[in-house]
């Protein structure tokens, strides 16, 4: 194989890089990372870090030593360009790095709001380690903080802001939360807890323009008319792939690095990971591109295994966790195109599921606060099984029998 050149440490970066280790790989691994601090864990950027006080360090995969200790080359740095010919990469610095496979985990970056007033200081977004930090130091009581997108991280900043007693307005086009990723059922459960909680919801309208005195962000405008005052606006209208690289290297790009079920670009010596991967995949039967911990994992254990002699299709299932405030949702499989929901448990004990269905056949499950459901969820699916709808909507079924 030669060296492998991974460029960007994120989730799936660093778990192909102390993969390829694990699986024996003795040749050198380079680990390119643009980011000014040790590769750390994004999800409680939302969560527990913004909540908490504890520091950096209780984000990082692993100490400084581990690199050292597995000769895994953590290179500070930006790649900016791909040579496939002579097959390096060029780095912001001017230095090369020789590959004999390279691997883009490039993941995403941010969306950047489009309106006027969008470039003041006190317009955020939520994405890495410093973002989340000065968000942290910034949000205070009684301050007021307008949501722009009712998102997983949208409503995951929304509710650790309300708990550290900030006056919250979330604002989303689409009628309900999350639509683009959970069941109305599911929606509808989060809209209320978010609103017993005191964080105002606007739903099907948009913020037209930001307002400001001159330095600072007073407020913002949206589209039914109405002004709403704020001293902070944080953005999660969603992010966009980092592809540039791959494009430019003449690689096919879409809504992704276009790859393989192999996580293979066009060219035999570059695969693509991650939040920036377009994979084809033989499970669902088309084009994927996801953004969860566990689709940026796997990838990055299918290439450490490909490029340590054990090939096979990519074939993860998709499962992905949101913590807003008190609750814990839990989802697994894919819900795209499902026909019919069957729902399990207690919505007024706040502990429920909505299995989703498409043609009789079970394909996905959307849990708040019962992981029992999700564990049973990725054993089932991971099995390509199923359960009828009459069994999922009956407590009194043993959801462990289904497990052969
Ligand atoms: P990233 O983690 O984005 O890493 C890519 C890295 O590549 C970055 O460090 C980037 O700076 C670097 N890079 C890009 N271009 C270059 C270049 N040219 N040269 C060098 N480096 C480069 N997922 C869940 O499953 N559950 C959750 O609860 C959850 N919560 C989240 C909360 C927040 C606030 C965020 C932002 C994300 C959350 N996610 C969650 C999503 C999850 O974090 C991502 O899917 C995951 O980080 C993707 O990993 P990745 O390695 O593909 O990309």
């Amino acid at each position: 194989v030669g060296p492998v050149v991974i460029i960007g440490a994120g989730h799936a970066g660093f778990q192909l890089a102390m993969s390829l280790r694990q699986h024996g790989f003795s040749e050198r691994i380079a680990l390119l990372n643009d980011e000014g601090h040790l590769p750390y864990q994004r999800p409680p950027l939302s969560k527990a870090y913004l909540k908490g006080t504890s520091g950096p360090d209780s984000l990082m995969f692993r100490p400084e030593k581990f690199y050292s200790d597995q000769k895994i080359d953590l290179i500070a740095g930006r790649a900016v360009s791909i040579d496939r010919a002579a097959r390096k990469v060029l780095l912001a610095s001017g230095a090369f790095l020789d590959y004999g496979h390279l691997v883009l985990a490039t993941g995403a970056r941010n969306r950047l709001l489009d309106i006027p007033n969008a470039n003041l200081d006190s317009v955020r977004y939520l994405r890495t380690l410093d973002e989340s930090q000065s968000l942290r130091d910034y949000i205070a009581p009684g301050q007021r903080v307008i949501v722009i997108g009712a998102g997983f991280i949208g409503l995951e900043f929304a509710a650790t802001a309300r708990a550290k007693g900030a006056e919250v307005d979330v604002i989303e086009l689409a009628p309900r939360v999350m639509a683009r990723a959970v069941t109305a059922e599911i929606s509808e459960y989060f809209q209320s807890r978010h609103a017993a909680a005191g964080i105002r919801i606007h739903l099907g309208v948009q913020v037209t323009s930001i307002e400001s005195d001159g330095s600072n962000v007073t407020g913002a405008s949206l589209s039914d008319g109405r002004h709403i005052k704020a001293d902070l606006i944080v953005v999660g209208v969603g992010v966009l792939p980092n592809v540039e690289l791959a494009a430019e290297a003449g690689l096919p790009v879409a809504a992704g690095i276009v790859v393989d079920e192999h996580l293979l670009t066009a060219d035999p010596n570059i695969s693509a990971v991650g939040d920036c991967a377009l994979y084809a995949s033989p499970r669902f039967g088309g084009s994927l591109r996801l953004e969860s911990v566990q689709n940026a994992t796997d990838h990055a254990r299918c290439v450490a295994a490909r490029l340590t002699g054990d090939a096979k299709p990519y074939d993860g299932l998709p499962w992905f966790w949101s913590d807003q405030g008190p609750d814990k949702l839990q989802m697994v499989g894919l819900t795209t195109g499902y026909d019919r929901v069957v729902m399990r448990g207690d919505r007024a004990q706040g502990a429920f599921s909505a299995f989703c269905y498409k043609s009789g056949q079970l394909v996905g499950i959307e849990s708040v606060n019962r992981a029992g459901d999700h564990m049973f969820g990725r054993r089932l699916l991971a099995a390509n099984g199923s359960i009828t709808p009459e069994q999922a909507a009956d407590t009194g079924f043993d959801l462990k029998s289904a497990l052969t």
